[in-house]
């Protein structure tokens, strides 16, 4: 299974829309690796996990084919995770040639509200008809593909949110973000899961500043917590490759602070564009 990860950053991006923080300033002067767009995840080039604004750009920059997207899980309705307008475009007189001509969405009810709020002005009929929508909720398994997903419950700031477990060919991915300490009612179904993770992306907002009490995302300290529970589960090792990504730049997501994060914690310190094979 081949994993593109062509977006990085929490919401604002780095550098942020609006900011002019020593972080962002830097970043927009080094440009290259310290520019981060919003987060998108894809597996072997049809299963995205969420499409943030910056979809579009991630297609241009990375030479990367939207349209062989055939299946989207969305993670929650959050701005930077889901961005429908950009549906309207999918088809018709706007896209041509498509590698697959239909998608499929899965996602929980208020993301499927802001899908037909942000489609029903202008996406046109057989656009529309290609792209199947199907509300799902934590705790869910279910199957498209060659893939097998179970959603879990986020700690997170908006309504349903869902984090993923996904399997394919003997391969075991473990979706971690956005979310905050996992809730014990996930922990609970993922002792249910057998087998070793071949990976896991972890929400890495904070970096190296602390998880507080009540945390909706988290920092290293909380993704070491998280995967020695894992291991004590079995479902994790050595083997395990353990990413982390959704950097804020409020959390000084520097070349230097994630090079001592890899160095400190045997981490993969994501990056736009970045690929991994398991
Ligand atoms: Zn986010
Ligand atoms: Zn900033
Ligand atoms: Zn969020």
């Amino acid at each position: 299974m081949k994993l593109i990860y062509l977006g990085t950053a929490a919401a604002e991006g780095v550098p942020a829309v609006f900011c002019n923080c020593p972080v962002c300033t830097e970043a927009r002067r080094l440009k290259g690796k310290n520019l981060r767009t919003r987060a998108q995840v894809v597996f072997d080039g049809e299963l995205s996990i969420d499409f943030p604004p910056d979809a579009y750009v991630h297609a241009a920059l990375h030479d990367f084919d939207l349209s062989g997207i055939r299946y989207l899980l969305v993670t929650h309705s959050h701005m930077d995770h889901f961005y429908a307008s950009d549906f309207v475009l999918r088809g018709g007189v706007y896209a041509h040639e498509m590698t697959s001509p239909t998608l499929e969405i899965f996602a929980n009810a208020e993301v499927l509200e802001i899908y037909a709020e942000q489609t029903r002005r202008e996406q046109q009929k057989e656009v529309k008809d290609a792209i199947r929508l199907h509300t799902i909720h934590p705790f869910e398994r279910f199957s498209f593909g060659d893939y097998t997903v179970l959603s879990l419950a986020a700690c997170h700031s908006s309504r349903e949110p869902m984090l993923y477990y996904i399997e394919k060919d003997g391969k075991r991915v473990l979706h971690l973000h956005d979310s905050g300490p996992l809730p014990e009612s996930t922990w609970q179904a993922l002792g249910g899961l057998e087998g070793r993770l071949d990976l896991i992306n972890f929400d890495c907002t904070f970096v190296h500043r602390e998880t507080y009490a009540g945390a909706r995302h988290m920092g290293l300290d909380e993704n070491m917590r998280t995967f020695d529970r894992l291991a004590a589960m079995g479902l994790a090792d050595e083997r395990t490759k353990k990413v982390i990504t959704h950097f804020s730049h409020n959390s000084y997501p520097t070349e230097e602070a994630l090079l001592r994060a890899e160095r400190e914690y045997g981490v993969i310190a994501a990056y736009d564009g970045m690929t991994l094979e398991i």
